[in-house]
């Protein structure tokens, strides 16, 4: 068996920067991803036009084709959901939208990286829901600077309290049609701030720049197509010794052996693993003495629009163009932000906040509502019976929206039609109303509302904090029961805020490696990394 100081379970957006992070601090690891590595023609320029009926039709992605930016040339960055099955239960009709290949979802996220404010990271405090995180942002901001530098930075220095400033490397300012609705918005609402979409910056390569550099030190290696199924403990059941693997091309079961494990192979797979690692010593599930595993699983709630714009608008179409012309480019659709502005409603009817973003051209216009979603105890992931093709048993998804997070859609809506109206701009949903009522019953329970699931922001699952009794992981983002099993991604957020959560994963992870090695007393080949408790 081979042996490494570190094993990185998975390679997305937390995986890639947990290589780089553990390598640059001189450990040698092994990183294993359950798909295989891209060629440079899976990651395509320019494919025709989606038809909506090729979405529709998909057969073998019938959950992966749901999503909004699906797109049947780019089905290969998307799993096969026959091969890759998960369950939902209690009226859940969660969509569970993921990518199985070295760079995981970063080959198809839209790039918008918006920082967690303190505001965010104490909302338990105020109003009582869920437990606040164990971190403040100035505990994570050198981190999202790490981030931030590294990719490239495509923003401006806006001060809004709700969404701290990032580390710009590009200026980015407003685009004229957006600049006329911010004009519009703010006469309008003095206390909505319409500023410029905050964009990481990414080529489009098979290998992300955080693994490049990995892969640079000479002290990374990388297994393809190995999924993982379970960590593997010493006989006391208090340090974790390896990892056990499926090796997709032989259908061979491996090990290596190793002295930290970091598990970043997205929120819900990553509890699926915990679970997957019972042992004599956590009969129920790796880091569920307490029985936390599993629970406060949150998504966005999502709502979305889109038409034809008024003719102020259509005026500055003359010598207009696009910030980008790769239209598959999601970062195309980000023009502008709208940060939470619902402290300021009256008797807004629910807790916690949502922010817009959207795109706005001469001619027409997109918007997108991202709503916190509460951390409900019972909204849980478990293990079924059901095994996957390589014999692992597959997640059990019980996640569904409560009355707060029903209110908050309402007013979402609400938000978006008074947005239009005040800026003239025209709702205008594709097919004719009967039609396009059929069709959105795949996508959401009303025109215009998505299913869980489709925001493609799950978190929570392993929560951190700083009580083992409410929490399943340390202010580390060691698990309290075997601390050398670090948890960095989305399983690891407490509460969600309303900002795309890819930043905020990347910087935890970022952290959270950089303490277990520097809290190592001694590093050692198979020995474990961190203190123990
Ligand atoms: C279309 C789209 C648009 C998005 N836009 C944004 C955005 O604008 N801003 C934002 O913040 N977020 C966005 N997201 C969400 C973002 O992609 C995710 O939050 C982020 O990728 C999560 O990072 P992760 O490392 O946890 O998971 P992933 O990036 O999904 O990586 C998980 C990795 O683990 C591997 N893996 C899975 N299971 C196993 C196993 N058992 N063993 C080994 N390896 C395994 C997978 O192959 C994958 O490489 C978007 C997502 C999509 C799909």
């Amino acid at each position: 068996m081979k042996t490494f100081d570190a094993a990185i379970v998975g390679l997305g957006a937390a995986g890639c920067h947990a290589a780089r992070a553990l390598t640059a601090l001189g450990l040698r690891a092994v990183a294993l991803d359950a798909g295989p590595e891209l060629a440079p023609s899976d990651l395509p320029e320019r494919v025709p036009t989606t038809s909506l009926w090729r979405k529709v039709l998909s057969r073998r992605q019938p959950v992966q084709a749901r999503s909004v930016s699906f797109h049947p040339a780019l089905a290969h960055l998307y799993v096969d959901d026959r091969r890759n099955p998960y369950r939902t239960r209690g009226g859940s009709t969660f969509l569970w939208i993921r990518g199985r290949q070295v760079g995981g979802r970063l080959h198809t996220w839209a790039r918008m990286a918006l920082r967690l404010s303190d505001a965010d990271f104490t909302r338990a405090l105020r109003d009582g829901h869920g437990t606040p995180w164990p971190i403040r942002h100035a505990d994570l901001a050198p981190y999202y600077d790490l981030v931030e530098s590294l990719h490239g930075l495509s923003a401006a220095r806006d001060g809004v309290p709700q969404v701290p400033d990032g580390h710009v490397t590009v200026e980015r300012r407003l685009l004229e049609p957006a600049l006329l609705f911010k004009q519009r918005v703010e006469a309008r609402w003095p206390e909505r701030r319409v500023i410029p979409a905050r964009v990481l910056e990414q080529p489009r390569d098979p290998l992300p720049v955080p693994l490049r550099h990995a892969l640079a030190t000479g002290r990374l290696e990388l297994l393809r197509n190995a999924a993982v199924a379970r960590v593997l403990l010493d006989d006391g059941g208090s340090r974790a010794v390896g990892v056990e693997y499926v090796d997709a091309t032989t259908g061979c079961t491996e090990r290596v052996s190793v002295g930290l494990v970091v598990l970043c192979a997205s929120t819900i797979e990553t509890v699926r693993i915990l679970w997957n690692s019972r042992h004599a010593r956590h009969p129920h599930g790796l880091g569920n003495a307490d029985d936390q595993l599993g629970r406060h699983v949150m998504d966005h709630g999502f709502v979305v629009a889109a038409g034809s714009t008024g003719p102020d608008y259509r005026a500055l179409a003359s010598g207009w163009s696009p910030r980008h012309a790769n239209p598959l480019d999601l970062a195309a659709d980000l023009d502008f932000y709208i940060p939470d502005f619902t402290a300021s409603l009256d008797a807004p009817g629910f807790v916690r906040g949502f922010g817009v973003q959207g795109k706005l051209t001469p001619t027409q216009w997109g918007m997108a509502l991202f709503g916190e979603m509460l951390p409900h105890r019972d909204n849980r992931v478990t293990l079924a019976r059901r095994r996957d093709s390589f014999g692992i048993p597959i997640a059990n998804v019980c996640v569904r929206r409560r009355a707060n997070d029903l209110a908050m859609i309402r007013a979402q809506k609400h938000t978006l039609h008074e947005l239009a109206a005040c800026a003239d701009l025209r709702i205008e949903m594709p097919l004719p109303a009967p039609l396009r009522a059929l069709l959105w019953r795949a996508v959401g329970p009303e025109v215009g509302v998505l299913h869980l699931g489709l925001s493609i922001h799950e978190t929570g699952g392993a929560r951190m904090g700083d009580d083992p009794a409410h929490s399943v992981v340390d202010p580390h983002n060691r698990l309290w029961d075997v601390p050398n099993v670090l948890v960095t991604d989305g399983a690891c957020f407490p509460s969600t805020g309303c900002q795309n959560p890819t930043l905020t994963i990347m910087a935890v992870t970022e952290r959270a490696c950089s303490l277990a090695v520097s809290a190592a007393p001694t590093r050692q080949t198979g020995t474990a990394v961190g203190r123990s408790h």
